[in-house]
């Protein structure tokens, strides 16, 4: 399938009021293996996604996505600002060519944070959500329970990337916040598309 300008504006309007609603939850995982801000930066993200948004309504797909990369890049800071910036900006420059699957579509992301973050599944960050769920999404197969099944993996692992890899084995046994703000932006997508 392929996302229509309307879904993918629900899209991203459900993600920034989940990031809204749950800035708790996220900087409290955060506080448990990070630094305790996760929920703040990404609430900061939100805002500056909407603030964008009024000062001028994204047109097309790759508009929507460049907005939201560059809103992440400016305002969300730390480690997760450029990743994320990274994927919505990959996805936007891949729309420009392309009226792409939505698969297609998210394994760019995803391949966009591998790159930016050096970093690869199994390292317990947003990439062990954003691969199965692009994996998923290959098959039309994307619903609640690979995002469920993602986070239940990610929370075995050993950090290995990001400043959860400092703790070593004592960041097992928790969910990533980043692949908790992950699963928000995917249950968003779920929803928008009807799912
Ligand atoms: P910071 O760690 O700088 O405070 P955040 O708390 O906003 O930044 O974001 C942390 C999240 O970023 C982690 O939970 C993880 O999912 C993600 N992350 C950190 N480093 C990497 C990396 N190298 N590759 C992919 N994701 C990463
Ligand atoms: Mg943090
Ligand atoms: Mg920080």
């Amino acid at each position: 399938m392929k996302l229509e300008l309307t879904t993918a504006k629900k899209w991203i309007a459900l993600f920034v009021e989940k990031l809204e609603n749950n800035m708790a939850v996220l900087n409290e995982l955060d506080t448990a293996i990070g630094d305790g801000d996760h929920g703040t930066n990404m609430k900061r993200g939100a805002e500056a996604i909407t603030a964008a948004f009024a000062k001028k309504e994204p047109e097309t797909l790759a508009d929507l996505y460049k907005t939201t990369a560059f809103a992440m890049i400016q305002k969300v800071g730390g480690a997760s600002g450029p990743l994320y910036g990274t994927a919505f900006l990959d996805m936007s420059k891949a729309e420009k060519s392309d009226e792409l699957e939505l698969g297609d579509l998210l394994q760019i992301g995803t391949d966009g944070l591998k790159r930016r973050g050096q970093s690869d599944v199994g390292m317990k960050t947003m990439i062990d959500v954003w691969q199965p769920v692009s994996e998923a999404a290959k098959n039309n197969q994307l619903n609640q329970k690979v995002i469920d099944d993602a986070l239940a993996k990610g929370k075995d692992l050993v950090a290995t990337k990001g400043r959860a890899s400092y703790l070593e084995e004592k960041s097992k046994g928790h969910i990533d916040p980043g692949s908790q703000s992950s699963a928000y932006l995917f249950e968003s997508l779920i929803e928008a598309i009807g799912a």
